[in-house]
């Protein structure tokens, strides 16, 4: 059976990047509430009588779009999917309940990093706007010219937007994490290391505890 993975860890430490090797790898889907969300950033949840009127005004202030919207996005997508890596999500304890409610978990991965190579990896990171694959000013540009010519910086890349969330990841998400340290399949992962260790490590850590299961 196709494994159902978390991906966790702070802003810039490699989640996305190492998402796309496991869905290559593995042949689950990625699951990102934070793409979900940019898709569903205009979108009027005024009913909702919360703070802001859409997702888009909690994401440029680098604070969590309230659990209600994430939730049932997430829910809905792990509803048509079968082995999945889940990345960005959950980002706080209620999440992480509720999560515990919609399925069952193979492997949590946790990617450790220190804040100063956050803030490093996410002021040069760069996003292919056609593919939505990261790329990184320092660490990792395209070959291809025209990939190179048309890359963007996330607007939430900036270094104060980029402090703000470290701030709320400290706060909200490493509670999240701890939720999950008994968990059978909690694995964490060295993530200051180069793209192709930090996959060696995944690779083995899913082989073991999918085998394992
Ligand atoms: P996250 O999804 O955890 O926020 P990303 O996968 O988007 O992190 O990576 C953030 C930035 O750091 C990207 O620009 C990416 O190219 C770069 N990056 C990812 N992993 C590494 C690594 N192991 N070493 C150096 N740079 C990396
Ligand atoms: P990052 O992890 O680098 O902050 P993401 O692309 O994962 O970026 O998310 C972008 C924004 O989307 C977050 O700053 C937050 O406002 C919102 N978001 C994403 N996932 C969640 C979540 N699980 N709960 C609440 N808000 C979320």
């Amino acid at each position: 059976m196709a494994p159902k993975i978390l991906i966790m860890g702070p802003q810039g430490a490699g989640k996305g990047t190492q998402s796309q090797r496991i869905v290559e790898a593995y042949g689950v889907k990625h699951i990102t509430t934070g793409g979900a969300l940019r898709a569903n950033k205009q979108r009027d949840i005024s009913d909702l009588d919360l703070e802001y009127d859409t997702p888009g005004a909690y994401m440029e202030a680098g604070e969590l779009v309230p659990d209600v919207v994430v939730d049932a996005i997430v829910e809905a997508a792990l509803d048509e999917v079968d082995g999945f890596v889940l990345d960005g999500y959950p980002r706080n304890i209620d999440q992480a309940e509720a999560l515990d409610e919609m399925t069952d978990i193979d492997v949590v991965l946790v990617l450790e990093v220190s804040r100063e190579t956050s803030v490093k990896r996410l002021t040069g990171r760069r996003v292919d706007p056609e593919t939505g694959e990261n790329y990184h000013t320092e660490f990792d540009m395209p070959d291809d010219e025209a990939v190179r010519e048309r890359l963007v910086q996330r607007e939430d890349d900036t270094q104060e937007a980029v402090e703000t969330r470290l701030d709320v990841f400290e706060e909200e998400t490493a509670p999240a994490i701890d939720h999950y340290s008994d968990h059978e399949g909690y694995t964490t992962i060295d993530g200051e290391q180069s793209p192709d260790a930090v996959w060696a490590d995944i690779d083995a850590a899913v082989e073991r505890k999918v085998e394992g299961s």
